[in-house]
Parts: structure tokens; sequence; C-alpha cells
């Protein structure tokens, strides 16, 4: 043991990392954040005791919570929000795609998109684009005031305690339609199945009031509680579940989990996942 051990404990479960040195212990008006470097998962960003995200696996939530709309939308996306996502992640990999004309974030706490910048560069670079416009509000209100924007809306949350809690109820995902644009798609942060299946439904019987196809994916986050989280993808327009589009070979190349392949295969959910969609 080279150093102390940190422990995430929420909804009856814990999960305890060895840590290096703490770099930031900062109360927002929102909450506490903190970021850490650990031993073994590079750096590791703390809500409220919540983990958010390590450098580690980022990749895995980050990739797929962005791509999976993305190829899902039929034509070519050119605008796209982020609601949350403070650390920059989701822009990072909005980023990669040239045909995006703008990317929105629209973050509560301007004290994480600070805290990511000075101590989170992996993830904090995708603010680095000249598209991207930050906006400091709450995204539950922004969506309400810009109806009919975009092409794909990425709901990167923390949990439904805190500011997060208007995020996941049925007024929220019937505004994120209407900021929709002709073939849009949605993707927000969906929890697990195994932690937490109450949530799951929920988000999923809001998504299904409001759009025609909707659908859950899943995929392996070891740094999350139960080492699996989910997206929930939303559209009007096509099923979501298989890719519109392939990546481009130099694309291939750069991603690290998501493949059209991952993108279909993901939404193949095992029987007790598939009755609490039902
Ligand atoms: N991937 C992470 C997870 O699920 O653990 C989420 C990461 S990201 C840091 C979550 C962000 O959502 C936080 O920075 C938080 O401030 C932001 N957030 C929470 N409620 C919000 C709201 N109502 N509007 C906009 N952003 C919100």
């Amino acid at each position: 043991m080279t150093g102390r051990w940190i422990t995430e404990v929420a909804n009856g479960y814990g999960q305890t990392i060895e840590v290096k040195t703490c770099l930031c212990s900062r109360q927002s008006r929102f909450q506490k954040i903190e970021v850490y470097e650990t031993v073994k998962l590079g750096r590791l960003l703390m809500l409220d005791g919540i983990i958010q995200l390590t450098d580690s696996d980022e990749f895995v939530y980050h990739e797929m919570l962005t791509n999976l709309p993305f190829y899902a939308h039929t034509g070519i996306p050119r605008r796209a929000l982020v609601i949350g996502g403070g650390d920059g992640g989701a822009l990072r990999e909005l980023a990669r795609h040239p045909e995006l004309e703008k990317i929105d974030i629209c973050e509560i706490d301007g004290e994480v998109i600070a805290a990511a910048k000075e101590f989170l560069p992996q993830t904090a670079c995708g603010y680095d684009d000249p598209r991207v416009a930050v906006h400091v509000a709450d995204g539950s209100e922004f969506v309400r005031e810009h109806a009919g924007e975009y092409d794909i809306v990425i709901v990167d949350s923390t949990d439904p305690g805190g500011p997060g809690a208007p995020l996941f109820g049925e007024e929220f995902y019937a505004n994120l339609k209407r900021a929709l644009r002709p073939g849009g798609v949605i993707a927000t942060q969906s929890e697990s199945p195994f932690l937490l299946p109450e949530v799951v439904r929920q988000l999923n019987r809001a998504a299904k009031k409001n759009f025609r196809f909707v659908a859950y994916a899943g995929f392996a986050v070891p740094t999350y509680p139960t080492g699996m989280i989910g997206a929930c993808v939303a559209s009007d327009w096509r099923d979501v579940t298989t890719p519109d589009r392939q990546l481009s070979p130099e694309l291939a190349k750069k991603l690290r989990y998501y493949t059209s392949q991952v993108h279909a295969a993901s939404f193949a959910m095992p029987g007790f996942v598939g009755r609490l969609l039902d």
C-alpha cells in the first residue's frame, strides 16, 4: 500500500480506491468538488462523494454517450448540446466529428468546469475546440428555452439527487424532444440496472412517453458502481439500435471502445433488463 484509500458510498454499495494525493477539494454553490491522483487509475473526479470519472475508463462512457446518438442519427448531425458534462469528456468526443458545426454545453456549476480545466486535462481538452460554446445554467431550463435547435442532445448528468434531479423527470424528456430538429436523437446517462433498476425503468418510461424509438444501451465502466452503466437513447425518426453510418477508418483508429459492432451489441440486454424496460 503506497497511499490512502477513499471510499464512495451510495445506494447501499461502496467502492474503495487507493489515492496518492488530493489535488482539489472545494465546496461550490451546488456540490463538493474533489480531484485525486490515484495509484492505478490516473486522476479521479468526485462530486458530493460520488465518482464521476477516472482517467483510466472515462473513454468508455464518453465515447458511448456521444457516438450512440451521433451514429443513430439519420443524416449528418450539425448541432449538438451537452447538458451537464462539466468535465469536458463528452465535448472531447463530439469534437472528433468535423461534421458538427456547433457544440453547446449547459453545465449548472461553473466551478466543475474550472476544476476540470485545472486538474483534468485529459477530459477538459474538450473545451479547446472553437465550436464549443459554454452556458452556465440549469439544463432543465436551458432545453425549455431552445426548441428546435439541436440534432443530438446528450445528458451527461450526476445522479438523481442534488442539482441533477430535474433531469430525470417526464417534463424534461418532453422538453428534450422539443429541443430537437427533424431526425434528432437524445442519449441520457441512465444508471445501472443492477443497482438502480427503478431509475432505469423511470427514465425508460419518461422517454417512451415522448419518443417513438427508445432503447437502453449498457456498457462496462469499472469505476462506476457494479461496473456497468447505461444510456437511454431515443428518437422519433428511426430505430436507434443500429448505426445509420459506419465509422470512418481514421476515427476507428482513434476510438477505444465504440465501434459500429459495439453500437448494435450494446443494446442486446439480458432477460431481467428486458423485463425491466417492458
Ligand atoms: N459521467 C458522470 C457520472 O454519471 O458520474 C457525470 C459527469 S458530469 C461531471 C455531471 C455534471 O452534471 C456535473 O458537473 C453537474 O454539475 C452537472 N449537472 C447536475 N445537474 C445539472 C443541471 N440541472 N443542469 C446542468 N448540469 C447539471
